[in-house]
């Protein structure tokens, strides 16, 4: 029968009159870019939140990047971060100049372990950037706590996260400054790119704001070099529509994720390991194989089912080409990561998945394992 990754056109039929109904607004107000849907948006945003500020962005990558020029990290300057995380999370620290400094992860959750955090801190390091992967977040208070010794400031990369707690308190709530994306396959998507950021840091905010349109202080008057990241009106619209359902969605997702944990306890795929600190939003549900050629045997029996899969990530950050462009750049060797290569697949999760789909998986997996 076949079962997709994610359903992206059953979510858009639960909702189709709302969202038809919100667009054709946007459509006869005429009014696309920036006012009141942005404004909504971003309001909604900070008190899902629990943050002071949201300010809405080009994308998850921009809302980056924006946070990094807003605090003015610079050519010289090293961002510590995770090597198990999707390429932008370091592109948006190389885009102003500087280097990434990668610690190793914890095996089963597959965040940075924050124990061997503070062994990375040069006197160049000015930030820290922990990735709440696959929806669950880092250990934020042993984190926190050495930034704050060492005078660091932190960012989250929240955009696998929205939604997700530590020890009660909302992703993107958690430090200084946090990114989402709302690419469509993201836990709370548009129907195309978009992002926020969300900080309770009111200089902050408004240094993004203004470089996330051409550093302008006044129309035509330009105080900063910029660039111009802005998210459609259009696509505010149908967040707003989307965003009362996101709980909900995502106790579908941990729904489903309690159901693989009990179908694939006894086989010898690692499954993900949550900690007790706060909820996860399983953004992916992802089962490590013990080697490349065990996890491409499965991965091709769920292919030939119809069934979604896809290796997050086949190659760690550290080990990727484009760093060898960056100056200075020295390969470190991080074992738990690079363990993952290869290794670390998604099982389809998505809200609304039923039992049969479930089994279904489950039953191409085991054939597969056996
Ligand atoms: C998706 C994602 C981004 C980038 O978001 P875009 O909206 O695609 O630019 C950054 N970091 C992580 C961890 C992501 O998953």
């Amino acid at each position: 029968m076949g079962v997709p990754l994610l359903d992206l056109k059953a979510q858009y039929l639960e909702l189709k009159d709302e969202l038809d109904a919100t667009v054709f607004d946007v459509m006869s107000n005429a009014a696309f870019i920036g006012g009141p849907k942005v404004k909504a948006l971003e309001d909604q945003i900070a008190a899902y939140c629990g943050t002071e500020y949201a300010v809405a962005c080009g994308n998850g990558t921009d809302a980056l990047f924006l946070i990094m020029a807003a605090l003015g990290i610079h050519k010289g300057d090293e961002v510590i971060t995770t090597p198990f995380t999707f390429f932008a999370t370091i592109e948006a620290i190389a885009h102003v100049g500087a280097i990434p400094v990668f610690v190793d992860i914890e095996p089963g959750t597959y965040n940075m372990d924050v124990a061997q955090l503070e062994a990375a801190i040069t006197d160049r390091t000015k930030a820290i950037m922990p990735v709440h992967i696959f929806g669950q977040c880092v250990d934020m208070d042993p984190l926190l706590e050495i930034a704050e010794r060492h005078n660091l400031v932190v960012v989250e990369d929240a955009c696998q996260a929205i939604g997700a707690t530590y020890k009660g308190k909302m992703a993107g709530s958690l430090a200084r400054a946090a990114a989402f994306s709302f690419f469509p396959s993201k836990n709370l998507g548009c129907a195309g790119d978009g992002g926020i950021i969300t900080t309770d840091d009111a200089d902050l905010a408004a240094r993004a704001r203004k470089l996330a349109q051409h550093g302008t202080s006044k129309k035509y008057y330009h105080d900063a070099f910029g660039t111009n990241s802005r998210l459609d009106s259009l696509q505010a619209a149908i967040l707003s529509v989307k965003l009362p359902h996101l709980d909900r969605w995502n106790s579908e997702r941990r729904a489903a994720a309690a159901v693989y944990d009990e179908l694939l306890a006894d086989t010898v795929l690692e499954l993900p390991v949550v900690r007790e600190y706060g909820e996860a939003v399983y953004h992916l549900y992802i089962v490590k194989a013990e080697s490349a050629e065990m996890a491409d045997k499965v991965m091709a029996a769920l292919k030939d089912a119809g069934i979604g899969t896809a290796l997050y990530y086949p190659l760690c950050l550290h080990e990727q080409e484009a760093l060898n462009t960056l100056d200075g750049y020295v390969k470190p060797s991080l074992p738990a990561a690079e363990s993952c290569n290869a290794r670390t697949f998604a099982l389809p999760a998505f809200p609304g998945i039923t039992r049969e789909q479930q089994d279904e998986v489950v039953a191409v997996v085991r054939a597969a394992l056996s």
